[in-house]
């Protein structure tokens, strides 16, 4: 199926100019980075990159900020975040009519990421008041051990394309109560929606009264990217994207003896196993595996499927795939949007011909759709395909919607298929067994950052921390105690004995 006419370019580059507009945002056009649309692969403004002097101007100006800002009482910081959270509430529509236009999502996608920013930033007004130290008990009389958490400094925040919002805001909400300040380059293919966001913060630490430079913006490519790596005035690199980018950006922070928390890419997969719901499993897995035309770090690419309900789960995916409607996200009906450039849909198609060269046989889609529409666009059909094995391609991330389906004997043998790829984001199992769906939570069981049973890999809540091992790179943000790598820790040992006790019953002097 394919939903209705695509808007044109210039009813999208309006469309973008007003909601800009309505957030507060008039576009200056400039040159070096071009804002485009994935909805007719076309361009839509020209703007400024950021230059040496600018990135420098921003470290500079956040350091003095900084100065101010670790010493604001914590819950004060928190007020930020919370006009920040009010603000994201009153623009919610235009922000995600901005992530649409630019990162192609659908409409409850887009609503959903923003929704997911107001989320974090509640989450973090509440952490404001709840960043914790301990106190330890004393070998010595007379003394008390304390924990402390202190701000770290500068945090650069570097994102991918397909969160363009929401990976920003998971940062710089806890960074902020944190009492760190924030310079975000955001991917070269979203700075509209990051013009938007930065504003709105801006705005937020006017009005209460925060230094304006407790957050920059620097617009640009990768080059911009690798100077905040570079620079000792980062104390934490927060970089999210491909495993290609964190193994580049990973080393050259340790080099400097910087903190960096990596976010990268996943290859996640699902077991189903032979007593699974398949009304509620097939609905989540189309979800996991074709909602953002596969463009979710979490998108479900892997089915690894109990031999005696395989043909079933089969058909009923494929009668399921074959009735996805595609096309303009901005069309209530649409499931499937624009994949984000034509490189993807060569990526997708490259990943297809390596498979079936190595048996895989395509069950349901993958044909390209709109091409006469919109030729610079890339819109497809998600596809599933049937492997034997998991193969080299299979084993990698192929940033589209596939979707490979291997089949299994044993939850031994499922759970070995499911860890073995070089990723470790997320994972779940479909079971009615309970013993089935522990084994898969033990620590013998999935090797991923994210488990869950009966739901699928995709669509994380605030609350729980959201990041993954392996390949994907070990990083931990949004919930849970993931503020801690935002802070710095320092132990105080309080002598109220008046007497000189060395520790471990040393006597000296
Ligand atoms: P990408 O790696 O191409 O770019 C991500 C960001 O890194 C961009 O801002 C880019 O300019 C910057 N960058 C690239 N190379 C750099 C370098 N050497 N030094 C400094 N900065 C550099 O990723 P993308 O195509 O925008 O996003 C898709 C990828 O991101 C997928 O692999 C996806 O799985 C991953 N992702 C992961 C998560 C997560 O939380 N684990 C979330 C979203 C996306």
């Amino acid at each position: 199926m394919t939903s209705t006419a695509l808007p044109t370019t210039d009813d999208l580059r309006a469309h973008a100019r007003d909601a800009l507009r309505n957030i507060g945002v008039d576009v200056v056009e400039g040159d070096g980075l071009h804002a485009r649309t994935p909805l007719t692969g076309e361009h839509l403004f020209g703007l400024r990159s950021a230059t040496d002097a600018d990135t420098e101007q921003a470290l500079a100006a956040s350091r003095t900020a900084f100065l101010t800002w670790r010493t604001t009482p914590a819950p004060r910081r928190g007020e930020l975040v919370r006009r920040l959270g009010e603000l994201l509430r009153e623009h919610k529509g235009d922000l995600a009519d901005l992530v649409t236009i630019e990162a192609g999502k659908i409409r409850s996608e887009a609503l959903g990421e923003i929704q997911e920013m107001i989320d974090i930033c509640d989450f973090a007004v509440g952490l404001s008041r709840q960043l914790y130290g301990r106190t330890i008990a004393s070998e010595r009389p007379g003394h008390r051990l304390a924990e402390t958490w202190h701000p770290l400094g500068a945090v650069g925040v570097i994102s991918a394309f397909n969160f363009p919002a929401a990976v920003w805001s998971w940062n710089t909400a806890v960074a902020l109560v944190c009492g760190d300040t924030v310079i975000w380059k955001p991917s070269e293919l979203t700075p509209l929606i990051s013009l938007a966001c930065h504003h709105l913060l801006t705005r937020a630490a006017d009005e209460v009264g925060a230094p304006r430079d407790v957050h920059r913006l620097l617009l640009g490519g990768r080059a911009v990217g690798e100077t905040l790596v570079d620079d000792p005035r980062v104390a934490l690199v927060s970089a999210t994207g491909s495993t290609r980018m964190g193994r580049e950006v990973g080393p050259r922070v340790a080099a400097r003896f910087g903190r960096s928390l990596l976010e990268l890419g996943g290859n996640n997969a699902a077991i189903v196993t032979p007593s699974a719901d398949l009304d509620l499993a097939v609905p989540a897995i189309v979800f996991a595996a074709a909602g953002t035309a596969g463009q979710r770090c979490t998108t479900l690419r892997r089915l690894i499927v109990h031999r005696d309900i395989a043909d079933t789960l089969i058909e009923r995916l494929t009668t399921a795939y074959t009735k996805l409607p595609i096309g303009n996200p901005f069309d209530d009906t649409t499931l499937v949007g624009p994949l984000i450039s034509t490189t993807a849909l060569d990526a997708m198609r490259g990943a297809l011909a390596r498979v079936q060269a190595q048996g895989g046989k395509i069950l349901a889609g993958g044909n390209r759709r709109l091409a006469e529409a919109a030729p610079a666009a890339a819109y497809t059909e998600p596809v599933l395909v049937r492997v034997d094995e998991q193969s080299d391609v299979v084993r990698e991330e192929t940033f589209a919607p596939i979707l490979y389906v291997v089949t299994y004997d044993t939850l031994d043998e499922a759970i070995a298929l499911h860890n073995d790829v070089p990723q470790g984001l997320s994972s779940s199992i479909f079971t009615r067994d309970q013993q089935e769906a522990e084994i898969f939570l033990s620590a013998a069981g999935s090797d991923c950052g994210i488990a869950n049973v009966n739901i699928g890999t995709s669509g994380a809540e605030i609350g729980g921390a959201f990041g993954g091992e392996k390949d994907t790179g070990g990083g931990r943000e949004a919930g849970s105690d993931a503020w801690k790598s935002y802070m710095r820790s320092a132990t105080n040992t309080i002598n109220y004995s008046g007497e000189l006790n060395l520790a471990q019953g040393v006597s000296f002097l």
